[in-house]
């Protein structure tokens, strides 16, 4: 017997069993892909950590988390900032004085306010219906079309006039040359990859990992090898889908090593026009400032979600949200088992938030 059956070895998972080990608990982990780590997971090609379910940097204002985070890895001083390619022509992300000044010409804070003050009058005060006018709201038309159209209805699969206007709130705009894509204190990339941090903890006498083995097929026997069951899955299949699916938006990748030592000078590339079928090509090695002679790009092509191929990210609309009220709800009558991590709580985090819930729910479960 167990005091804890973890389902899924990605990062909630991971935290949850290193401090569940350290406590003194026994714990299973039952992952079913052939690796652990889930979404965060690297994989070493031509020396090079690749990021196999698509480009992650860590980044955190809390200073708790980032202290937390170190025991497992060194990061480097790897600092985001992407590149927009809008058919060929090449800006700097997020909207700065940089992106203004090839855009624009022009040189001052002031210069720059005042076209995008200008251009945001087309809409005439009225309040935004759908994202475009929201997108226009927020930064004018140029930056809209060039930078945000394309990129934007790629990734959700519609047309911006068809999308809600809060999928983007605020859009990061700086009057200063600064090309820093995050505001928070801390960032970086863990030195020789992720797949290290999470082996790290797991690496626990008290820990026992079960790779390609999926809860659903035994889920019967799993309940009663332990105490209390940790469930990262998706919280709609764990119900079998008693009041239907959970959508999602999905992704494919490409990857591909090419025999040269630098394909794109940057780690991110965002392709803003309509037309390129991908949205971002990654190249790996400037994660790491790499020095081999070959390197590794990945392309990401956005794609619809559909029964049985990887949830990426949870849509964001009300026929969604209510569905998860629904499952929400019969979890919570669930004595035994505990829901985490993206998918058993269908919303997107980042690294540094999955952390913090992750120790959140061991110090209220292990007491
Ligand atoms: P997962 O990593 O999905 O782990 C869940 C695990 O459970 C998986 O390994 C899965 O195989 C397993 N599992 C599911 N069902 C079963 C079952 N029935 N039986 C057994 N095992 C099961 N965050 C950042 O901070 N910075 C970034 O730059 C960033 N970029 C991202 C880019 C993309 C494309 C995506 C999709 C996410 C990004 N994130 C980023 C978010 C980050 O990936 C998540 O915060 C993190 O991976 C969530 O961890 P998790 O353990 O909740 O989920």
């Amino acid at each position: 017997m167990y005091d804890y059956l973890i389902v899924g070895a990605g990062l909630y998972g991971a935290v949850f069993a290193h401090e569940a080990a350290l406590a003194g608990n026994k714990v299973k982990i039952i992952e079913k892909r052939n690796h652990i780590g889930g979404n965060i997971y690297t994989e070493e090609i031509e020396g090079i950590h690749v990021h196999k379910y698509g480009a992650h940097i860590f980044h955190t204002n809390d200073s708790e988390v980032w202290t937390y985070i170190q025991q497992f890895a060194t990061f480097n001083r790897f600092t985001n900032s992407p590149i927009a390619n809008f058919k060929g022509e090449i800006y700097n992300l997020p909207f700065n004085m940089n992106t203004f000044n090839k855009l624009w010409n022009v040189s001052t804070p002031n210069e720059a306010m005042s076209i995008i003050e200008t251009q945001r009058e087309h809409l005439n005060g009225k309040i935004p219906i759908n994202l475009e006018e929201q997108a226009i709201s927020l930064v004018g038309t140029d930056i809209y079309k060039k930078l945000i159209k394309g990129y934007t209805e790629k990734q959700w699969g519609r047309s911006c006039q068809e999308l809600p206007p809060f999928i983007i709130k605020r859009l990061p705009v700086r009057f200063t040359y600064d090309n820093n894509y995050f505001n928070d204190k801390f960032q970086g990339i863990p030195i020789g990859g992720y797949t290290k941090i999470i082996e790290k903890m797991l690496e626990h006498p008290n820990i026992e990992v079960y790779l390609d083995t999926d809860y659903f097929e035994d889920r019967k026997n799993f309940n009663t090898e332990a105490n209390k069951i940790i469930y990262t899955g998706m919280i709609d299949q764990f119900f079998e889908y008693k009041y239907g699916h959970l959508e999602y938006r999905s992704l494919d990748f490409k990857t591909d090593i090419l025999d040269i030592e630098n394909y794109q000078g940057n780690a991110v590339i965002n392709y803003t026009d309509k037309e390129t079928p991908y949205t971002r090509v990654i190249e790996h090695k400037h994660f790491e400032f790499g020095q081999q002679d070959k390197t590794v790009i990945t392309y990401e092509f956005p794609k619809e979600w559909e029964v049985g191929s990887e949830p990426y990210y949870p849509i964001n609309d009300e026929k969604n949200a209510n569905l998860y009220k629904k499952y929400y709800k019969l979890a919570q009558t669930e004595k035994k088992v505990h829901f985490g991590g993206r998918l058993g709580l269908y919303k997107y985090f980042d690294m540094h938030q999955i952390i913090k819930a992750s120790l959140y729910a061991f110090k209220k479960l292990n007491n």
